[in-house]
């Protein structure tokens, strides 16, 4: 099988920073959690705590020794980037992690395409390059891939993991994949009778499981039909949910279990550690 490209967002996808009231809420998620837990799932950059979700770690190896390629963008500042990711591999792989991350490509703020430069042009082709980038999602910045991140030809191998559609550059909207993002890390809704907000907390806190859940299925249903890797996600992404895809659609198979159930046992696999709460 090719070689998929995966291009992580950071902030809310794999990590979550503590920027206010840092140390109270890490208090908090000791106390949730438990120490030994908290202290596997911190990583510091630029002097803030970072807090990993769960299952990142296992989710890294398994791409890994499945001989994929993990690469970075985030809208943060390279030297948080640069700092973050290194602190993650450094958990994932404290025997390697030297050699892992000399593949392992960062993007960053200064990478993102500002398409709102093209709004009041008077010129009508670049006004149609706005139009184009902000269809179907809205969004001023966008994380281009083609020439950015990946040549023409590998645009069909990439996969971008993010939780905010509006960083999604329109002609590629097919490379992306939409996890459930909160600014929380964590916070105990159990005896809260809102069952959507404690569905959310789930979706946000083990997005990790989702991800390799809906890979998997993404992959077995791309064998099985010989289709492209890309039109694969879109049947189990958007097809599959017989919603109207625009730019309303909500990505609502992040509500599905059985995707963070399988991904779960395959993680689990990959670290015995893991659990689910
Ligand atoms: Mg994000």
């Amino acid at each position: 099988m090719k070689k998929i490209n995966f291009v992580f967002d950071l902030d809310n996808v794999v990590v979550s920073v503590l920027d206010y009231e840092a140390e109270r809420k890490y208090n908090e998620y000791i106390e949730l959690l438990g120490e030994e837990f908290v202290k596997r799932h911190t990583i510091k950059a630029l002097g803030y705590i970072h807090m990993v979700f769960p299952g990142f770690y296992a989710l890294f190896k398994w791409l890994k020794e499945n001989n994929h390629n993990i690469i970075f963008f985030s809208s943060g500042i390279k030297d948080r980037n640069v700092e973050a990711v290194e602190e993650l591999m450094k958990k994932t792989f404290p025997k390697n992690y030297e050699e892992i991350l000399k593949d392992v490509k960062i993007f960053s703020r200064e990478d993102l395409f500002n398409v709102e430069r093209y709004r009041e042009s008077g010129d009508e082709s670049k006004r149609n390059i706005y139009k184009v980038a902000q269809n179907p999602f809205f969004g001023n910045k966008k994380k281009k891939l083609v020439d950015v991140v990946v040549s023409k030809d590998e645009l069909e191998n990439t996969i971008l993991i993010e939780d905010d559609k509006s960083y999604s550059y329109g002609p590629e909207v097919k490379n992306l994949l939409m996890v459930k993002g909160s600014y929380r890390y964590f916070s105990n809704y159990s005896f809260e009778k809102d069952s959507r907000m404690v569905e959310d907390e789930f979706s946000n806190f083990y997005k990790s499981y989702y991800i390799c859940g809906l890979l998997n299925a993404t992959l077995n249903y791309m064998k099985e039909k010989n289709i492209l890797l890309l039109d694969s996600l879109w049947k189990l992404q958007v097809e599959d949910t017989n919603e109207e895809f625009g730019k309303d659609f909500f990505y609502p198979m992040r509500n599905q279990k059985k995707y963070y159930m399988k991904g779960y046992e395959i993680l689990k696999r990959m670290d015995n550690e893991l659990y689910m709460l």
